[in-house]
């Protein structure tokens, strides 16, 4: 648990680096603003994953049970996240969300695809053959 809280405290460092980088790109006019976006997309969606994972290791068993008010009218309202019949906490719906995050917004597989092509050249993936 430890290990992985120190390896969760190092992602957040990379992610406030990465951050930088950006907004050195942005400064400068680089123009490396789409290629830092994939590399940041894949990195701070799998670390979120990772982290929220963590958040629910660490409360063991007491992460299982629905702890949230389940205030049907604020998550109409965008003010709460748990419903009246699946009352999540704030941490619980972020775990859930946090699943989707390598998702929406192109895969985490697919900014690999575009890192891998465009910014380190390595060879395109091999098309399949049309019939
Ligand atoms: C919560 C959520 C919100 C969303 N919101 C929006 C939205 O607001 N607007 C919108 O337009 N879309 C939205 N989407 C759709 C989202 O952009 C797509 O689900 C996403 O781009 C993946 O496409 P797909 O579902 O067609 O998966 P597919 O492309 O079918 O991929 C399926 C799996 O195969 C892998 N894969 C596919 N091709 C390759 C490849 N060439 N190399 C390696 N792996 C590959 C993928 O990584 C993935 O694991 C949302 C999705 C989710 C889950």
């Amino acid at each position: 648990m430890r290990n992985d809280l120190v390896k969760a405290w190092e992602k957040v460092k990379i992610m406030e680096i990465n951050g930088y980088r950006s907004l050195t790109d942005s400064l400068n006019n680089t123009h490396n603003t789409a290629l830092l976006g994939a590399c940041n997309k894949m990195f701070w969606s799998e670390a979120h994953r990772a982290s929220m994972e963590l958040a629910l290791d660490v409360l063991g068993m007491e992460a299982q049970i629905l702890t949230g008010t389940g205030d049907s009218e604020g998550m109409l309202q965008g003010l709460t996240r748990g419903r009246a019949d699946y009352p999540v906490s704030e941490l619980q719906a972020s775990f859930f969300f946090s699943r989707s995050e390598t998702i929406w917004g192109g895969t985490a597989e697919i900014q690999r695809n575009i890192i891998g092509e465009r910014a380190l050249g390595l060879p395109k993936e091999p098309k399949p053959l049309k019939a």
